[in-house]
């Protein structure tokens, strides 16, 4: 992020593109565009780019991204679509470049490979692709494709997926029955499974899902509306028994509804969004979920980490049944775009949360010893799985130190939790330090530096096996890694959570 001038905020943005002006220069018009007319438009003050085959006149756009000039400049001209997957394939392109459309690539489609047995000459990128390009993953590969099949009593019908992977578990498994539409995805490394129909007949709001971790089946149960004898399980949709990679499968929301709201601190709460009854979804330790609201007209996209309703070893009721909330402690900045209208949700009110993502992997921390977590404001929230899952899943962990920047003592988040967590579990450690403290604070102050790390980051023996983890605003993070390689970690001990 780049910081932008004043009035172009994306809010600014919404409104320019609510005021009728012509932002494409064609007054309306929609073209078809070739590969030679696209690259002309190279220039900051005429730059066009094409995303997923459609071309967009971004010149109005240049000072409203958040990213900066130089990265729209990027794909001036070209096809912009990798370099936005890499960057921010969640954001909505479609509904906040609207008015800067100029039309369609003007080369013709090709046919969508309906499954990964695709050959590589259908590979070929095209700029006009509107569908994903897919990998080829050989003959040996397809073996290991999942597949599925079906059956039905009289009130009941199971959906049996045979993955072929003897590791499965409930974080792999994401099951949606909207209406009569059933969508079920499977998680295997950085591709995915999915069988997407429309059934047959209507089934009840409630279903189950059971999995056979060792062999690698999962059954999805529903319940029939009517006992009547279903003939088909019901019409395939489109990625309908497909392996594809994750990155290729878009995002996919579920309405949630808020059910509490609590005061973290001053300007942070705790949202519990309950997913649907007919929802199954974990959010994996490390990884974050998308939310989406409608803002003024425009669909607003903004990642948030999900965390615990309190941290280990408070022996707490669960407010809410495990698994079918999700839990956000998210900061309300007074002139935040999405935090604001957050904060203005009433109970009862929903929300449209997507699937997990994240490049985190709980390998990584259990073969560690030494865990350290470097966390600045809300960049504790991934910290919170982390701590629960170090401290109640990983034997060979010594240490578990958490350092926790803030700006005042009042900005700490669960700052009682982490003394009590510290007090009961000789094996962590929480030390504070702030940036903007009062005169009255005893405790250590500054920003993240090499001295402060080299005081608080130390392995425990001379060749332990450490992990480090870093949250926080993008500078935090980028200073930290840095001085954690001036001071001899290795990018392997260094966990960055980012977008
Ligand atoms: P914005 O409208 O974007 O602005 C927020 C504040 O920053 C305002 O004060 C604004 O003036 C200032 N600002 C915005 N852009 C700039 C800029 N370019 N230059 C200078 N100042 C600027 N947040 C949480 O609270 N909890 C979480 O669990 C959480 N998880 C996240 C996970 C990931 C992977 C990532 C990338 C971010 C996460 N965030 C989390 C941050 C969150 O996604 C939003 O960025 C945050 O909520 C602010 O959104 P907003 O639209 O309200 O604020
Ligand atoms: P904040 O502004 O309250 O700052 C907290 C502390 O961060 C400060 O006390 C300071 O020590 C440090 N800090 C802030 N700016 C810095 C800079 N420029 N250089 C060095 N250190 C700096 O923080 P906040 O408002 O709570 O913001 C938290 C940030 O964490 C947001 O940018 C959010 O996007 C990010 N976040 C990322 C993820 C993720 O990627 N998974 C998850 C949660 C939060």
């Amino acid at each position: 992020q780049v910081p932008l001038k004043p009035g172009r905020s994306l809010m600014d943005w919404i409104r320019l593109t609510k005021s009728g002006k012509d932002l494409t220069g064609l007054k309306g018009r929609l073209i078809e565009v070739t590969e030679d007319e696209l690259a002309k438009h190279n220039k900051k003050e005429d730059c066009w780019i094409c995303i997923r085959g459609f071309v967009y006149n971004v010149t109005p756009y240049m000072e409203y991204h958040p990213g900066g000039e130089d990265e729209l400049m990027k794909a001036a001209g070209a096809d912009g679509t990798d370099l936005f997957d890499q960057v921010h394939r969640w954001v909505n392109y479609e509904s906040m470049l609207k008015e800067c459309l100029v039309g369609r690539m003007a080369v013709k489609p090709v046919a969508a490979p309906k499954e990964i047995s695709s050959t590589l000459s259908e590979e070929k990128k095209h700029l006009n692709g509107m569908l994903p390009e897919k990998k080829a993953l050989g003959a040996s590969a397809k073996d290991l494709t999942p597949s599925y099949d079906w059956f039905q009593t009289d009130s009941l019908i199971t959906i049996v997926i045979y993955t072929k992977q003897k590791d499965m578990n409930a974080d792999l498994v994401i099951v949606d029955c909207q209406d009569k539409r059933l969508r079920g995805e499977i998680i295997l490394g950085d591709h995915s499974y999915l069988v997407e129909v429309d059934l047959y007949h209507a089934v009840q709001e409630d279903m189950a899902v059971n999995i056979a971790e060792k062999v690698g089946k999962v059954e999805i149960i529903l319940k029939k509306k009517d006992n009547i004898h279903w003939k088909m399980l019901g019409q395939p949709l489109e990625s309908h028994n497909t392996l594809s990679k994750r990155m290729d499968r878009g995002l996919f929301y579920r309405k949630c509804e808020l059910v509490s709201k609590t005061e973290v601190t001053h300007d942070t709460r705790l949202f519990c969004l309950m997913l649907p009854k007919s929802t199954h979804l974990h959010v994996p330790t490390g990884q974050h979920v998308y939310l989406k609201q409608i803002i003024a007209g425009t669909e607003v996209v903004k990642p948030y980490t999900p965390v615990l309703p309190f941290l280990p070893l408070d022996f707490k009721e669960p407010p809410c049944h495990d698994g079918a909330c999700i839990y956000l402690m998210i900061k309300i900045y007074s002139c935040g775009l999405f935090t604001q209208a957050l904060d203005h949700l009433q109970i009862g009110d929903y929300i449209s949360v997507s699937n997990p993502e994240g490049n985190f992997k709980k390998s990584q921390v259990r073969t560690s010893e030494d865990l350290f977590l470097l966390a600045a404001g809300t960049g504790f929230t991934p910290m919170v799985k982390l701590l629960n899952f170090a401290l109640t899943e990983v034997s060979c962990l010594r240490t578990v130190k958490l350092i926790f920047f803030n700006k005042t003592e009042d900005d700490i988040l669960w700052r009682n939790q982490l003394e009590q967590l510290a007090l009961r579990d000789e094996r962590f450690e929480v030390q504070f330090i702030l940036s903007q403290p009062t005169k009255d604070w005893v405790g250590k102050q500054g920003k993240i530096s090499s001295s402060l790390l080299s005081e608080f980051v130390k392995r425990s023996r001379k060749d332990s096996k450490v992990l480090i983890c870093i949250c926080g605003p993008t500078p935090f993070t980028e200073q930290g890694v840095q001085y954690l390689k001036d001071l001899g970690y290795s990018q392997e001990e260094i966990h960055t959570f980012t977008a």
